[in-house]
């Protein structure tokens, strides 16, 4: 058998599917303009770009934080339109979930104490409903 061949078959092997599976079970998908991965040609790289990007954050990422990462939901929901976050991984009790630590509306240049809401974008989706 060549190489290739050998490799081929191992890469469909009953135990490599089984691996499969099971990842793709304990992990809902991730919706999340944040997480990068990349299988091409057999590499399997995953990372998560605002823990990568956010300075303060000091422990590794890992796919199980996505599970409970409550950023895709505030990206979704937030009404601001330029949406900067630096998050970083906290242990609570027996668990480690990200924390978002800083948010900035990068339109505006505004410290949000609040994610989901910019008072500027605010006024602004405002003037657009009202020139309707
Ligand atoms: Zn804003």
């Amino acid at each position: 058998m060549s190489a290739i061949a050998y490799k081929r078959n191992a890469a469909n092997s009953p135990n490599r599917r089984l691996c499969d599976i099971v990842n793709f079970m304990s992990n809902k998908p991730v919706n999340c303009r944040y997480f990068y991965g990349d299988y091409h040609r057999g590499n399997n790289k995953e990372e998560c770009r605002l823990l990568a990007a956010s300075p303060s954050n000091e422990r590794p990422w890992r796919r199980g934080h996505c599970n409970s990462c409550p950023v895709p939901e505030l990206t979704r929901e937030t009404n601001c339109r330029d949406l900067l976050l630096e998050a970083q991984v906290q242990k609570r009790f027996l668990n480690e979930r990200v924390v978002v630590t800083f948010s900035v509306c990068g339109k505006h240049l505004m410290d949000l104490d609040d994610p989901l809401h910019c008072p500027e974008c605010a006024k602004e989706w405002e003037s657009i409903r009202n020139s309707l």
